[in-house]
């Protein structure tokens, strides 16, 4: 635990002083030109693949960089409300939905019966992608990477779709006023993959 703290020393001490003008100029407002919607792995760390610094993403991480389906509803919405904000009150230009390999949530999806009681809320929360699971599960793929990297492919696609069920980006989509990506992020190399609509494929981008 003790490395937490000295972290902040370090921080305050060394690499804040790096940014200060910066961090002196966003003090009392953001203008971030992107809302990134990522997974909560430890290992995807959104202003490092993307070079930004503090300011420029609004942030959403959650199990398997899942959106749910827009709805109305008097229950406390997480993902929901930060989607708003974003949106309606900072104005990004950006939507990106960044999916990962080696995802813990996308191979929960084939978890069997008895690991799966131990975490009904993950389970209750990856019904957002079961329509990724029966397609996958129709595909047949033998090896088990390839199932991997598909599902967690096919569900950025399914995700990036769900945002479009939020009728106020769905305008703003149609309007040419919001650009909605979907990135695959590859941890071993450190490449980035970013969904191309037409072709239906994930392209590095380089
Ligand atoms: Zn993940």
């Amino acid at each position: 635990m003790q490395n937490l703290f000295d972290g902040v020393k370090e921080f305050n001490s060394g690499d804040f002083f790096e940014h200060q003008k910066l961090f002196e100029e966003i003090g009392r407002s953001q203008h971030p030109h992107t809302l990134f919607i990522g997974c909560s792995d430890s290992r995807v760390v959104p202003n490092l693949i993307t070079k930004t610094l503090p300011g420029e993403l609004f942030v959403i991480r959650n199990i398997a960089n899942i959106v749910p389906m827009y709805r109305e509803s008097e229950e406390f919405l997480s993902t929901t409300s930060a989607i708003e904000y974003a949106v309606k009150v900072l104005n990004v230009s950006n939507i990106i939905v960044c999916g990962h390999s080696n995802c813990g949530g996308c191979n929960a999806l084939y978890m069997d019966n008895a690991s799966a009681l131990e975490i009904p809320h993950t389970l209750k929360w990856l019904e957002l992608a079961k329509n990724v699971k029966e397609k996958v599960t129709r595909l047949k793929i033998a090896d088990p990477l390839q199932r991997e990297w598909v599902t967690e492919q096919l569900n950025i696609v399914e995700q990036m779709n769900h945002l479009l069920t939020f009728p106020y980006i769905a305008e703003k989509f149609e309007k040419g006023e919001l650009n909605i990506l979907g990135w695959y992020y590859l941890i071993q190399t450190g490449e980035v993959f970013n969904y191309q609509r037409e072709d239906r494929k994930f392209v590095k981008i380089e």
